[in-house]
């Protein structure tokens, strides 16, 4: 009976054509988190204007592990990982918990202390955990403040703290930094842009634009793990 019975089932129901499809919903994206687009899909290529979180943007074309989308500028390319079907999703990851962690996670302190006993004559203070960020409300992030920032030796201490920091991310857990209007985001990406690349839009509107705000007076170091 059985082996009889499967010759009787009805034509499974996804052999639909193509055109059957919903139509206006298939090419829409949302970004997570904030993302830049390149002209062409390499690193290589030229960094565009980032998206920001939960961005819709629209499916053009894929390419490999690439997605041409049309973006309020133009068109770019981005990590296809980067991008979600779902307009909720992406729009539950944009909004940064309400509670802010009493400290910095284990493995960001670890980092602060690596710094500590290499530069610490370089850093004024450290700021951990506090709300504006998920970065620094979840204590994944930390502001290392840079004594007299403004002076050619301290940006330069500054800037060996930022290349440590490349240089072992992969062992620190390095997520992305900010240091001098530049932001590095990955070993592929490298650093790019801040302010003139459309970061920081929360703290443009909020605050203005000035040295904090720019990132010259601190390294914001970001990290993925707890
Ligand atoms: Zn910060």
């Amino acid at each position: 009976m059985k082996s009889t019975a499967t010759t009787l089932k009805p034509a499974p129901k996804t052999v639909a054509s193509p055109s059957a499809k919903s139509p206006a919903a298939s090419t829409s994206r949302w970004t997570t988190g904030i993302q830049p687009t390149y002209d062409k899909p390499s690193f290589a290529s030229k960094r565009q204007k980032a998206l920001q979180n939960a961005d819709k943007v629209k499916l053009i074309q894929k390419s490999g592990k690439w997605s041409l989308v049309r973006t309020p500028d133009g068109k770019g390319w981005i990590l296809s990982s980067k991008l979600v079907t779902n307009e909720a999703r992406a729009k539950k990851l944009k909004t940064a918990p309400s509670k802010v962690t009493s400290k910095m996670t284990a493995n960001t302190n670890n980092i602060i202390k690596r710094l500590k006993a290499r530069y610490a004559p370089s850093i004024s203070t450290v700021y951990g955990p506090r709300s504006g960020s998920i970065g620094h409300s979840s204590g994944l992030a930390a502001d290392v403040m840079i004594k007299g920032y403004a002076k050619g030796s301290e940006i330069k201490a500054g800037d060996q703290m930022a290349r440590y920091l490349t240089d072992n991310h992969e062992a620190l857990g390095i997520n992305y930094l900010i240091w001098r209007d530049q932001i590095w985001l990955s070993e592929d990406q490298q650093w790019g842009p801040y302010s003139k690349g459309g970061w920081g839009k929360h703290l443009e509107k909020s605050r203005g634009w000035n040295p904090t705000t720019r990132h010259m007076d601190h390294i914001h170091v970001e990290t993925f793990r707890k």
